[in-house]
């Protein structure tokens, strides 16, 4: 293929225990997956979730050093199972959709939380509130081989080594067999699709200097600092 310019790269993360990594292709969010985080954002509890997304790209890895991003005054974490995606396919039944889980990692949907009030209010898109650069942290990528499918498993971020969201990823409104299956009716889902699973109570702001850290029982944690 003669292309104009040379292509970027798929973005990547890094896979547990291999050199090899996994390629990214597109990056789905749930919003409003926890009752409890429904409620500290005045949403209405009967509405279900729903999805957006992000630009591949604005994956980064463990350790990552994240800018505070531009053009907001409050920016904020959100800690979420994320959900590999190794099997395409549309129109996924629920008793099928774990087959197509490749893997599980530990994430934060970093937010412009005034952009997206705003957008809200106005009833404007979401993306620059969530879609921006290194707006997606995720973990090492844990194959379904090595840990099997979570169903119950702490979800637990901390801030300065302070914990500030703590749950349990059993308590999603959305299991991930019914994100996959409702996803899949939308969009035919494909090989190295993330899917952000949604966070629970407990979401805030960061200022530059802070540390964030996300563990899920059976996951490698997630740290980040904000530079
Ligand atoms: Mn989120």
């Amino acid at each position: 293929m003669d292309y104009a310019f040379q292509p970027a790269k798929p973005a990547s993360i890094a896979i547990s225990g291999t050199n090899a990594r996994f390629p990214v292709r597109r990056i789905f969010c749930v919003g409003q997956n926890y009752l409890a985080h429904v409620l500290e954002m005045g949403g209405d509890p009967t509405n279900p979730p729903f999805f957006f997304s992000k630009p591949s790209d604005a994956v980064v890895e463990n350790g990552a050093q994240i800018t505070y991003a531009s053009e907001t005054e409050n920016l904020h974490y959100e800690a979420e199972l994320v959900v590999a995606i190794g099997t395409g396919g549309a129109q996924i039944p629920d008793t099928d959709a774990l087959s197509h889980v490749w893997g599980y990692a530990t994430g934060i949907d970093l937010t412009r939380r005034d952009l997206q009030t705003q957008a809200k209010d106005l009833g404007k898109p979401w993306d620059m509130a969530k879609g921006f650069d290194q707006s997606a942290p995720c973990g090492a990528l844990h194959s379904v081989a090595d840990v099997g499918h979570l169903t119950r498993a702490d979800i637990v971020l901390s801030k300065n080594g302070q914990v500030h969201q703590n749950s349990n990823i059993s308590d999603m409104i959305w299991s991930v067999p019914s994100i996959i299956s409702t996803l899949s009716r939308y969009i035919k889902l494909a090989p190295g699709d993330l899917i952000y699973t949604g966070t629970p109570s407990g979401v805030g702001p960061v200022v530059a200097g802070d540390h964030l850290k996300v563990e899920i029982t059976g996951l490698s944690e997630l740290n980040i600092s904000i530079i």
